[in-house]
């Protein structure tokens, strides 16, 4: 078993769990990433949210202060797991025909994995880039980043100053496989968690004649959110990816408002969701809960929405959405709050980050070509889009990680990552690195 291949499986087994209410204490995987980083010359800084809650930020300091930095950016915890559903246990790291199966392999373990021994081996070799290199393995990316990204972002800015920026996904191959197209994570779709709460004058549940509840009234308003299909808004970006990525034939269907939902009902389930997801504001009821108990009728009842917006989408959109589906006698009985969100971000294509990404990738798959691709859920790269750094998901998989089974592995059962896709990822970013060091003096 290779180096990288074995921080994985301790990474995996380290199980920092972050369900959004538990402590993950990423302490563990932030320490075992020091303990690789610790004897070289990089300056290391560790910062704890809270108690467990700990973020590494090492830097190996460039040549010209004019360069641009480049942050290789991951996060250490990783959603839960249900162990019944699995081929294999999440979280023993087996090795099986050349897969390490856990839950964090592919989100994204293995990339702070090889993007930490590929910086290890940088700072080894004492060769100093022109621009800093900065390795950022940080927590609580699971849950919003509360503990990890926004809390660094508030108190310790400084330590993530970054022009370009690396993350999560993308670098999966589709296309034919003598051409392969490699995805490289571009956007991201905002998440607004929205409160809908209603109020009622309910009677005794033994004599209901007559009266309401809030929990009937959450009831319709699941109901008319559950039938409706979002709000449609087809962003430049998803014109560049279908542009560049599918067969350019349907690009005129597939980016036209009026036809788009004629295409997701053709569409197998796979594709169908992002088609679907990518080309809308969706509005999901996740959630509800009531002051009612067995024999009382509910007064109060808080439904909860996982909205998704396109970039573009605010909360006014979404409110003027929510109250439009329900209908003006509803609407009269809602009121809705936003407890928590991500905005939406982006980065352009075609940027000199992107060419240096096409050129590394190509060194090592020949015949690769880039394609940009969007997220539905939200990263801590949009922490670093939001400080106005050029920031793109990107790594290096083998061909045995298909495309169509990426989607079912990410925070869904029997999610694993080949040793070669490791091997070949942490060249990457050795590539990458070689790239900035004979970056031309006249583009700096
Ligand atoms: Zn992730």
């Amino acid at each position: 078993m290779n180096e990288e291949a074995e921080l994985l499986q301790s990474l995996i087994r380290n199980s920092c769990i972050n369900d959004g209410s538990n402590n993950p204490e990423e302490i563990r995987n932030a320490d075992m990433l020091l303990s690789v980083i610790e004897p070289t010359a990089a300056t290391v800084d560790v910062v704890d949210a809270a108690p467990g809650r700990r973020s590494l930020i090492a830097r190996w300091p460039g040549t010209d202060p004019s360069a641009p930095t480049l942050m290789l950016l991951g996060h250490t915890d990783v959603v839960p797991a249900d162990a019944t559903r699995w081929e294999r246990d999440p979280f023993a790291a087996e090795v099986h025909d050349g897969f390490i199966w856990g839950r964090g392999s592919m989100d994204m373990l293995g990339h702070i994995a090889t993007m930490t021994l590929a910086f290890r081996d940088l700072v080894t070799r004492g060769r100093h880039l022109p621009g800093d290199v900065v390795l950022a393995a940080v927590a609580d990316e699971e849950a919003l980043s509360g503990m990890g990204m926004e809390f660094l972002m508030r108190e310790h800015s400084d330590l993530l100053a970054a022009d370009w920026v690396l993350s999560e996904s993308g670098g999966v191959r589709s296309g034919p496989s003598h051409e392969p197209k490699l995805n490289v994570l571009i956007a991201e779709k905002g998440a607004w968690r929205v409160a809908v709460e209603i109020t009622a004058q309910p009677g005794h549940s033994s004599m209901p004649f007559g009266s309401e509840s809030a929990l009937g009234l959450a009831a319709e308003v699941v109901a008319k959110l559950g039938e409706a299909d979002g709000l449609i808004r087809i962003s430049d970006d998803w014109r560049e990816v279908v542009r560049r990525g599918w067969d350019p034939r349907a690009w005129e269907v597939i980016t036209d408002p009026e036809r788009i939902d004629a295409v997701v009902a053709r569409l197998p389930i796979p594709g169908a969701r992002a088609v679907h997801g990518l080309t809308r504001m969706t509005v999901v009821p996740t959630r509800i809960t009531t002051d009612g108990s067995w024999n009382s009728m509910s007064a109060k009842a808080v439904i909860e929405l996982d909205v998704r917006t396109v970039a573009g989408q605010e909360w006014d959109d979404i409110a003027e959405y929510v109250h439009r589906v329900v209908g003006p006698d509803l609407s009269e009985r809602i009121h809705l709050r936003t407890i928590a969100y991500a905005n939406a971000s982006r980065t352009a294509i075609d940027t000199e980050l992107w060419q240096l990404l096409e050129r590394s990738a190509r060194a090592i798959v020949p015949s690769a070509s880039l394609v940009p691709a969007i997220a539905t859920g939200v990263t801590d790269a949009r922490f670093m889009r939001q400080q106005g750094a050029t920031a793109y998901g990107f790594g290096l998989y083998s061909p045995r990680i298909e495309a169509a089974e990426v989607p079912m592995m990410l925070h869904g059962d029997n999610e694993r990552v080949d040793v070669e896709s490791l091997a070949l990822m942490r060249e990457l970013w050795s590539t990458v690195f070689l790239g900035l060091a004979e970056r031309p003096p006249h583009e700096r």
